[in-house]
């Protein structure tokens, strides 16, 4: 860059994610102005920007309707009005009769002929030469001027090496132009250029930079991959004496798409490098049973193994469930959650230290420091979606830091989630990880039914619910969602608790929220399960992973206010058994378009797959992402469900250039990742 901008300058810069000259060079337009060519006023189109140019004839404040500046502009082939309802003293000076204009806005049929309202304009001399590119729009903030960063771009342009990163040989087969023409032609495009492609951000030179940018992404992705696969872990070959124990203790056989995904992890741990591999598998499809499975692998080879949960609810209901396979097979199972009582924590605490507990299960007490593990061998994550890149590290270094005779050994990980992720997430932002899928549900289990009701026929749902319960079946109540406030949303849970306990005076009502300390939450859900409980009011805490067969009906009020992978857990929380379930979703009239329109998604789809491709599309990926995008370099330019070709190719692109030829990839990603490299290399 020709000049470092001022400290000013340079804040808002920093505002933009725009330290370096290379940011400033990747920083791309939004959209172009065509101020290439100059319109007569009589003949400039109208309804669209253009350039045109006069001499000012007159100028007024006029004080009706509102207090405007009002300019006439004349060129010889007509006149125009010019208003501005917003202006600064300077500008009537600037504007006096006499002077040449140069502006550029949206031509309008006024009420007194042509005019423009508020358009861009310059002071010009006569005969002063029109620009020869078209003019970039930058995103930018408060306070930073097109023109400052348009001039900061063009210094960039000159200064920076915009030498190819990538040969011949792989673009051309693409069809990709070379890098310096594409930046070149984005930051100043010639008059000619076709302005529908390059707004499309489909013209070649955007395919080039977006190709790039995803390219960069899956190198990144690939390398960090390989680096971690390049990391030693124990070997664990399956020994199937306690793996066969529980298979032959289970009430069931293992779906076909278990045994698959357990053989793709089985032969995961049997590597002497650490497993990444996230299991996916909707709702409901048996994922708790696979991750025990795996679990006993690492224990029967001498290691423990780790659970980790997002909530205390699924912690403990797995703890119950794991304890209830394991323990009968002579294994010490323990707990671990923040809200254990001293002595019951030092002595799971000790147990774990001691190597005694083959497994433990917990929340993200787990990764605390006092945890130290005898052997970990395997860490387990569920509803991994729920947890930051950070707190997998943590409990991924539980095991590096352990042990004596396995120290510089990493311990395998696997990651389980409900929420699906859809193809061209996994294919970009996921590519780090190796993903098996439960594409199965057990047999056994009918769909559930959804249905949509206005809220004005509450009295039906009410009856409904009744008479569910009274047959022996039971039910969940959802309360609202209030984002906004926890402390509304406390209150809410209260009064629908309340309310709905003196509309059932016949049945016995529960209640679960966030608030409860974990005793409590635990009382109730065992209630809930023993069937003491008929009907349980519950906030979003039951969401992931609760698993009561009995229960068939759930009942979502406001509906309209959950997101749709948590409408689809939610609902996943029902249909467990051999029942016929419904979930009956509540919304609150009139719906918004948006809101109508995500209802449709859930009440048309059960195939979580489905409607996370669908949340997708709705949301964008920087939501969907959620947690995991902080340790992720996000696309600025690319967008993977408009560019899945271009992801495809990057993809391929990729691994070959990490095969053969390691420079060019290193090339690329410098240019291209410079910092966000970092924290992947945890
Ligand atoms: P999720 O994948 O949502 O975590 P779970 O592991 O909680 O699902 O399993 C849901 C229910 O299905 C549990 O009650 C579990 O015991 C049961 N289950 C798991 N695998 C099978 C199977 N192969 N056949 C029948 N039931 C199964
Ligand atoms: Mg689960």
């Amino acid at each position: 860059m020709t000049a470092t901008p001022s400290k000013a300058i340079q804040g808002k810069l920093d505002k933009l994610g725009l330290r370096t000259a290379h940011d400033l060079l990747l920083h791309l337009p939004l959209r172009y102005q065509d101020e290439t060519r100059i319109y007569p006023i009589g003949h400039a189109p109208l309804g669209e920007a253009a350039l045109v140019e006069g001499e000012i004839t007159d100028a007024t404040v006029q004080y009706r309707p509102r207090r405007t500046l009002v300019c006439r502009v004349e060129d010889g082939s007509g006149m125009m009005t010019l208003r501005f309802l917003h202006f600064y003293p300077n500008q009537i000076k600037q504007l006096a009769p006499g002077k040449r204009v140069r502006l550029f806005g949206e031509m309008r049929h006024g009420f007194f002929g042509m005019e423009m309202v508020h358009p861009q304009y310059r002071i010009v001399a006569a005969e002063e030469a029109v620009a020869e590119a078209l003019t970039p729009v930058y995103p930018t903030t408060a306070g930073l001027s097109q023109a400052a960063l348009r001039k900061l771009v063009l210094g960039a342009l000159a200064g920076c090496d915009l030498s190819d990163t990538l040969p011949d040989e792989v673009l051309r087969p693409l069809g990709l132009p070379g890098f310096a023409a594409s930046i070149t032609y984005l930051h100043q495009p010639p008059p000619d250029a076709p302005l529908g492609l390059l707004t499309e951000r489909t013209h070649p030179a955007w395919q080039r930079l977006k190709f790039d940018e995803l390219l960069a992404q899956q190198l990144s992705m690939s390398l960090h991959y390989r680096r971690r696969r390049a990391q030693s872990a124990a070997a664990m070959k399956p020994q199937h004496q306690l793996t066969r124990a529980l298979l032959a203790s289970l009430p069931f056989p293992l779906t076909l798409a278990q045994q698959r995904v357990l053989q793709e992890i089985g032969a995961d741990l049997a590597q002497p490098h650490p497993m990444q591999r996230l299991l996916q598998g909707d709702v409901g499809s048996g994922k708790t049973v696979v991750a025990a499975l795996a679990a006993l692998q690492a224990i029967e080879n001498g290691f423990q193994a780790a659970i980790m949960a997002p909530t205390e609810i699924l912690a403990e209901q797995h703890f119950q469930k794991l304890s209830a396979w394991l323990k009968p097979l002579g294994l010490g199972v323990v707990w671990l959650a923040a809200s254990l009582p001293k002595k019951e924590k030092q002595a799971a605490l000790a147990a774990v230290a001691a190597g005694t507990a083959q497994l433990a299960v917990g929340t993200h007490a787990l990764f605390q420091e006092q945890v130290v593990f005898h052997r970990l061998g395997l860490a387990i994550v569920d509803e991994q979606h729920r947890f930051g890149v950070h707190q997998r590290l943590l409990l991924r270094q539980k095991g590096s830091s352990s042990g004596r005779s396995v120290r510089a050994q990493e311990p395998h990980q696997l990651m389980m989630s409900a929420t699906p992720i859809p193809r061209t997430l996994s294919m970009s932002y996921y590519a780090d990880l190796d993903v098996s899928v439960i594409d199965e549900l057990p047999p056994g289990r009918t769909p559930v039914v959804t249905k949509l009701v206005a809220d004005s026929r509450r009295d039906e749902v009410i009856a409904r619910v009744r008479e569910a319960c009274l047959k022996g079946r039971q039910a969940y109540w959802v309360c609202p969602l209030i984002e906004e406030s926890e402390k509304l949303q406390l209150q809410t849970a209260l009064d629908t608790y309340q309310t709905l306990a003196a509309t059932f005076p016949e049945l016995r009502v529960g209640l679960v929220h966030g608030r409860l300390h974990a005793r409590e939450k635990a009382t109730a859900m065992e209630a809930f399960k023993a069937g003491e409980i008929q009907l349980l009011v519950a906030t979003t805490v039951i969401e992931v992973g609760v698993d009561v067969p009995n229960a068939s009906l759930m009942v979502i009020e406001h509906a309209e206010r959950f997101g749709l992978s948590q409408l689809h857990q939610l609902r996943g929380r029902v249909g467990r058994g051999a029942a016929q379930s419904a979930c009956i979703l509540l919304y609150q009239t009139p719906l918004s378009e948006t809101a109508r329109a995500r209802l449709k998604i859930i009440y048309e789809n059960s195939d979580g797959f489905e409607i996370a491709r669908q949340d997708l599309l709705l949301r964008g990926p920087g939501e969907f992402l959620g947690a995991r995008q902080s340790g992720v370099p996000l696309l600025k330019i690319a967008d993977i469900e408009q560019d899945q070709d271009l992801l495809e190719a990057a993809r391929h692109t990729a691994e070959k250039l990490i095969a053969e030829r390691p420079e060019v990839a290193q090339r690329h990603l410098q240019r291209w990742l410079a910092g966000a490299e970092q924290y992947l290399k945890v």
